[in-house]
């Protein structure tokens, strides 16, 4: 059978080109799709369709643009399971966390669509008489969306949701990795009647189209989920312009164990974070820092788990791990782990590459950890992206405390410990946004800000009632009667 060709979207139109190849990084053989390489042509003739579509989009009252967004949630459910599978297959994590993602981009579309109930603004007394004074928000206007292979389906929809709820119209150009998920919101967009014009779909090189995006005058801000290097350079671009930008980028997340952690919850929540979805999630541990104490029971305990993880095909039974997304991460994966054998020695697990039967159709690698690890070395301060732990030994909370921050990144942090008065301090003094208590530093809900601090974030939070600050401005109103 010839594999689907997935073209963009723009202006309520399917628009064909040349095109590029999605393929399962599980199994190479398996070809998921082929999407049209957009042209920076193409871009701007996307934003300038999401220009033309603003005038009535922003002026259909908010809970009709909510009646819509429900309508996508309810045409995604419908695909649910198909969804869910097309994620595994383009992106390689396991089914069941497909489908935990699948199921949060409908939530994410069902919790914004209901905000456009609501669409608070505060009205205050005056301190004149007889004026009637308040504010209310307005659309920004035309906004980009750049978004990341990792949550193929949970990012955009983060990103759309909110955007298209205050009214706004909006581009989305999704990972060259993972365009599939995206396709199927912008086709349940388009399928639950959203006027043309209003979402715009362009899939493609990020080099050619986010260079077209952000020279589009129609343009008034963007948001983007990406390596901390990309998010720069949009930064610098946007700032010449005085886009509105939000840049979530990367992490190098901290998990501290204390030596009166609840042992095995801590041990789980270890690997769980580190390991899982192959440590390609943001909020990924990829330190934890034990305390003296429990450091060589805990190790143990850390290992012997890791080590009965089932690395596989996402789409079977029994699989903990997918594979790498692609190549270039695996070869990635395995440069740091190089590195971390000069500079810390032999892992205490993994290490390699996995080959042999199904292992050779795609890009394998076992889950693996290095012990000793201290803070100069190169593993205990850049991003890997992959399932590469550093355990790293602290003499107390306060050391931990210091280790865990003493670093350019602030995304998520996790501490395990039952002492409440612990967990308050770390509450009070970890430089990061997302902050875990005896939970894995990766696992959010959509309900309340998600972001970072320091080199790992830039502008107002995405998700929960934050994300109508990025995607919405203020009218103040004074009226005389
Ligand atoms: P990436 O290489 O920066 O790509 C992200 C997106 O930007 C893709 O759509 C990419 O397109 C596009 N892009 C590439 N070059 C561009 C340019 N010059 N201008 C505009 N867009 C451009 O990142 P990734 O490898 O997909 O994702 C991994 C990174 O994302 C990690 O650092 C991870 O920590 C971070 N991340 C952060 C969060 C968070 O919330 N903080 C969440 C998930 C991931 P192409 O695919 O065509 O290159």
């Amino acid at each position: 059978m010839p594999s689907p060709t997935f073209h963009n979207y723009i202006d309520g139109q399917w628009v064909a080109g040349a095109t590029f190849e999605n393929r399962n990084p599980a199994d190479t053989s398996d070809l998921v799709g082929e999407f049209v390489s957009g042209t920076a042509t193409d871009m701007a003739d996307a934003v300038d369709a999401a220009s033309r579509a603003l005038p009535a989009w922003s002026a259909m009252p908010a809970p009709s643009r909510g009646a819509l967004l429900h309508r996508v949630a309810d045409g995604l459910d419908r695909k649910f399971e198909q969804l869910s599978e097309e994620l595994t297959r383009e992106e390689g994590k396991t089914l069941p966390e497909s489908k935990g993602e699948v199921r949060r981009a409908i939530n994410i579309f069902r919790y914004f669509a209901a905000e456009g109930n609501r669409m608070p603004g505060p009205v205050v007394p005056s301190e004149r008489d007889r004026i009637h004074m308040w504010a209310q928000r307005k659309p920004i206007g035309v906004v980009g969306l750049i978004t990341p292979w990792n949550f193929p389906i949970a990012i955009p929809a983060w990103k759309m949701a909110p955007a298209l709820i205050c009214g706004n119209t909006v581009v989305i150009k999704p990972a060259s990795l993972a365009p599939l998920c995206a396709w199927r919101i912008v086709e349940a967009c388009r399928e639950a009647g959203i006027p043309k014009g209003v979402v715009n779909f362009v899939a493609g090189s990020g080099g050619t189209l986010g260079k077209s995006l952000i020279a589009a005058p129609a343009l008034r801000a963007v948001s983007f989920t990406g390596s901390c290097g990309v998010g720069e350079w949009l930064h610098a671009e946007a700032s010449k312009r005085r886009l509105r930008i939000q840049l979530e980028m990367g992490g190098k997340n901290p998990a501290i164990v204390l030596a009166d952690a609840p042992f095995e919850l801590a041990v789980e929540n270890t690997v769980n974070a580190a390991f899982f979805s192959t440590g390609q999630k943001c909020t990924a541990t990829s330190r934890v820092i034990v305390e003296d104490d429990i450091y060589d029971r805990f190790l143990a305990a850390l290992v012997e788990r890791t080590k009965k993880l089932k690395v596989g095909n996402g789409l079977e039974a029994g699989i903990d791990i997918g594979p790498a997304v692609d190549e270039a991460q695996l070869e990635t994966d395995l440069r740091y782990i190089e590195i971390a054998r000069k500079e810390s020695g032999k892992p205490l697990c993994g290490g390699h590459r996995l080959t042999g039967g199904d292992y050779d159709k795609g890009y394998f690698i076992e889950p693996t950890i290095f012990a000793g690890v201290t803070e100069k070395m190169t593993i205990a301060r850049e991003e890997i992206f992959g399932p590469v732990l550093a355990v790293m030994r602290a003499n107390d909370f306060e050391d931990a405390m210091r280790i865990a921050n003493n670093i350019p990144f602030g995304l998520s942090s996790s501490i395990q410990t039952s002492n409440l008065s612990r967990a308050f301090e770390f509450v009070q003094q970890a430089e990061a946004g997302m902050l875990m208590v005896n939970l894995p530093s990766a696992g959010v809900e959509y309900q309340l800000p998600f972001g970072g601090s320091k080199e790992s974030s830039f502008g107002p939070k995405e998700q929960g009632p934050a994300a109508m600050e990025f995607y919405s401005d203020w009218k103040t109103i004074y009226l005389k009667y």
